[in-house]
């Protein structure tokens, strides 16, 4: 069917083959046609496809209820998932909320610190200080604290725009401080920010741990993280993680978070967390925050489907699938692989100019120059033209061009944390075919004995 006949649409023109099924980190078109799901879709599909423990839990739940208001009934998978939830996040983050998707979670982390802030008497701090670089979803509380002109641009006029600070780009710093000190250079930002809106008008800081799409797995020297906590402390805001991409293991932690011994107020979760199985997304809070909420009468948020039955019974049987296995131990390990192999491909390709992330939530940067970061022409379109080439050998992988800030074209190589060390061989191969492709295309340098 041409794009033309159908009565769907999403963002652009573009046709796709109909999938058929998935297995593993493979999906099957109609043609038969394998791929490997080199991005587990947008960074969700963790556990692979066609889980068969999840399969079987969601069908047990199907055979019992599909729905149940939570204003009439409680249910177990949605008090199970809970608990499970608060049983793997650091202490203290012991209250869940649950919703279907990533900028859902982001807009009740907001509301949940805003209403929390009222109930201490606050009500001069309702500002969400976010980064420039970032994505935090599509709703137009989430556009607010997303910084991305793509996304925002049009709908600047419909919503409140939240004060931004710079993203760590360090990579592209060419000055002699070492990682820390650029990494406590970058958190110093946050207080300019804070003393420049007025320390009582700021409620939240707001930030992906590792970026995602909207950096290409942005990782921050480790000074950063623990001073940006600091800081927080100091004035009193509260610190939101957006672990929507970061969450579930992504990382090689079950939160992000955890590689530094941070705890924020509040989280959240989606992506890996439904794992592709269910729509759903958490956000989980401090229990002292949740319970002053509770006193003061109640959280004034919610949505129909929050904490759905079946999606619940998916995202248990995921977490459960993710214990048994040592999933996150295995995103780490192969986290490690992964990063090594495409760290290797800057001595084939010298327009390569980064590779980055932590653990499966990894990227690489094509440049002109590496020496000085000058990006590809734009008019090449590179992102969405490796994607392409990678597509047509039977690899997804996910590309953007960073705007906001610093321009310049990314690729996630992101794969299920399922992931095998043969497999990263097989992507390898593909994706070394593709970027050979490329390059004769743009005639830029190949350099031959260096094998990938
Ligand atoms: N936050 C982050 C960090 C994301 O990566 C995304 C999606 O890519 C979102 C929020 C929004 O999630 P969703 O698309 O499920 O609404």
């Amino acid at each position: 069917m041409s794009d033309e006949q159908s009565h769907l649409f999403y963002q652009s023109r573009q046709p796709r083959p109909f999938l058929d099924h998935g297995e593993g980190i493979y999906l099957y078109d109609e043609s038969g046609k394998r791929y490997i799901d080199g991005s587990s879709g947008a960074m969700v599909s963790n556990i692979g496809h066609s889980n068969p423990r999840v399969l079987a839990k969601m069908k047990a739940q199907m055979d019992k209820a599909t729905f149940g208001y939570r204003l009439h009934f409680r249910t177990r998978p949605s008090e199970d998932l809970a608990a499970k939830v608060a049983s793997l996040v650091p202490e203290g983050l012991n209250r869940v909320f649950f919703v279907s998707g990533g900028s859902e979670a982001v807009e009740t982390a907001m509301k949940l610190a805003r209403q929390y802030a009222v109930t201490q008497g606050q009500t001069s701090r309702w500002k969400v200080i976010s980064r420039l670089p970032s994505y935090h979803g599509a709703t137009m509380g989430s556009l607010g604290v997303t910084g991305s002109p793509l996304f925002t641009g049009p709908f600047a006029p419909m919503f409140e725009e939240m004060p931004k600070i710079a993203a760590p780009t360090c990579y592209l710093d060419r000055d002699n401080l070492t990682e820390e000190e650029r990494g406590l250079k970058y958190a110093e930002k946050l207080r300019e920010q804070i003393e420049a809106e007025g320390p009582d008008t700021v409620l939240a800081f707001l930030m992906e741990p590792v970026g995602g799409a909207s950096t290409g797995a942005l990782v921050a020297p480790d000074s950063y993280y623990t001073r940006i906590a600091e800081i927080c402390r100091e004035y009193g805001i509260l610190l939101i993680f957006d672990e929507v991409m970061t969450g579930a293991g992504r990382t090689g932690k079950f939160l992000a978070a955890e590689h530094w011994g941070i705890t924020p107020d509040i989280i959240a979760m989606s992506k890996g967390f439904g794992a592709g199985y269910a729509p759903l997304g958490a956000v989980v809070a401090r229990g002292d925050m949740v319970e002053a909420l509770l006193d003061a009468g109640g959280f004034l948020h919610g949505f129909t489907y929050a904490g759905n039955p079946l999606a619940c019974a998916a995202g248990l049987a995921v977490l459960e699938e993710m214990e048994e296995h040592d999933i996150v131990g295995n995103a780490a390990r192969m986290g490690e692989v992964l990063k090594t192999r495409l760290t290797g491909l800057m001595d084939r390709y010298p327009f390569i100019g980064d590779v980055r992330g932590k653990g499966l939530l990894l990227a690489f940067e094509l440049v002109s120059d590496r020496e000085t970061m000058k990006v590809l022409p734009k008019e090449w379109n590179a992102h969405s033209e490796l994607v392409e080439l990678a597509y047509e050998r039977g690899l997804i992988i996910y590309a953007r061009r960073t705007r906001g800030g610093y321009e310049g074209d990314h690729f996630l190589v992101c794969p299920p944390l399922i992931i095998t060390e043969p497999q990263i061989g097989e992507i390898m191969e593909i994706l070394t075919d593709a970027l050979d492709a490329f390059a004769a295309r743009h005639d830029l340098p190949v350099i031959e004995e260096v094998s990938a």
